[in-house]
């Protein structure tokens, strides 16, 4: 067998990738299977943004474009940033690349030395970890519980800095737990942070769309306006215009960093595809009712699923604040079912005696939990909950 590097022995590959391969597997095999672990919306591109990819192709735009995106895509996102968020950057302060998981992938190659820390609180998006390894960091997780809303506090947040943090990652909202943050909880955790100037501050927007109270979004940056030379806010298009597919993500945040991470970028993928470029930069200057549109079937997908779970006895979930995730504490399901011992064998027997694919808490660093996604039909997920119902 070919011996491999360290780096590489170091990592896992994404778990919740995994589950969704296996799930599409067991089907293809003849099996019925819900699969609640999708990490993306249920729904089509809009048709606007598709005409302009098919614009781009026809207008010849298809060859290599400047690494950090084209002039006119981040000036669509700094129209963007100020728009959602208040925030002023100039070009140079944009990285655009491909998915926002390469943003989070050259911030930590462009920051982290060898024996770096960097606190990431639990649950945790999966890939933030192997990525802080793959750079040669010390993932440094805090744990959160589901009575605290899955939230750190700042006295958590204090207690994991050493002389060796070098970066945090804020992800609100959250994926695994759909919980936000508000600007009281980022002021107070703030206020930990301003005793510590050299920290890199990542928030990780993601999902800054997908939340159920429209424009209540706020960052650290709205918190903290103060910190605006070192932090990064990563967000994307993947999911606040289901195009998970086109793989464009952007990051904004101070001159020096974000012009090391394009070097990192410039020596592996270069600029992202050029056609996804035009077409992100329809999505962000169009028309925005197709948000609604999504909100509003999330919104009526996660009442349901909610007030289902709580209904079966061993489960508890809490209400989000948004994302297509919840996260329910199996605890005491576990406790009643026989041979099954955490939430690893929960999901595997899900999956495997009641054809219901989830992702397992453990994978996001948060056992006795599991993650379900609701970005499926409403058909599949009264079937998946009856089907979870009888398992249990
Ligand atoms: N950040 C978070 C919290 C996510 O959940 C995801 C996707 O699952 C990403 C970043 C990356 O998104 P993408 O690379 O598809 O743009």
């Amino acid at each position: 067998s070919i011996k491999l590097s360290g780096r590489v022995q170091s990592v896992k590959p994404s778990p919740t990738l995994a589950i969704t391969a296996r799930a599409a597997a067991m089907r293809a095999a003849g099996k019925d299977i819900i699969g609640l672990g999708a990490g993306e919306p249920d729904f089509d591109t809009p048709d606007h943004i598709k005409a302009a990819a098919i614009e781009a192709m026809n207008k010849g735009f298809t060859k290599y474009t400047p690494v950090d995106g084209t002039a006119s895509l981040k000036k669509a996102i700094i129209e963007k940033f100020k728009k959602d968020n208040g925030l002023d950057y100039q070009p140079k302060q944009i990285l655009v690349s491909c998915g926002g998981k390469q943003s989070s992938y050259n911030l930590t190659q462009a920051l982290l030395n060898d024996g770096d820390e960097v606190i990431i609180p639990a649950p945790y998006w999966v890939s933030y970890p192997d990525m802080v390894l793959l750079a040669g960091g010390v993932p440094v997780v805090i744990e959160t519980t589901q009575a605290q809303h899955f939230k750190i506090s700042p006295e958590q947040l204090r207690a994991a800095i050493t002389d060796k943090t070098r970066l945090i990652f804020i992800n609100s909202p959250s994926n695994p737990t759909g919980v936000a943050y508000s600007l009281d909880e980022l002021k107070a955790l703030g206020d930990v942070l301003k005793d510590f100037p050299d920290i890199i501050i990542a928030t990780d927007d993601m999902y800054e769309h997908i939340t159920w109270k429209k424009g209540a979004f706020v960052n650290i940056l709205n918190a903290h306006p103060e910190f605006y030379d070192r932090t990064v806010v990563m967000n994307g298009v993947s999911k606040a215009y289901s195009m998970t597919g086109w793989r464009i993500g952007y990051a904004a945040g101070p001159i020096d960093l974000i012009e090391a991470m394009g070097t990192i970028q410039s020596q592996s993928t270069s600029n992202p595809t050029s056609i996804s470029q035009y077409a992100a930069e329809a999505a962000l200057n169009g028309d925005q009712g197709f948000i609604d549109m999504m909100m509003t079937e999330f919104k009526k997908r996660h009442d349901f699923v909610v007030s289902e779970l709580n209904k079966i006895d061993g489960i508890d979930c809490l209400e989000t604040d948004g994302t297509f995730y919840v996260f329910p504490n199996v605890e005491q399901a576990i406790a009643k079912m026989d041979n099954i011992k955490d939430d690893l064998d929960f999901s595997e027997y899900l999956i495997e005696n009641a054809g219901v694919a989830l992702v397992p808490g453990s994978a996001f660093g948060c056992p006795g939990h599991v993650r379900i996604s609701i970005a499926t039909s409403m058909k599949n997920l009264e079937n998946a909950l009856e089907r979870i119902k009888k398992a249990v």
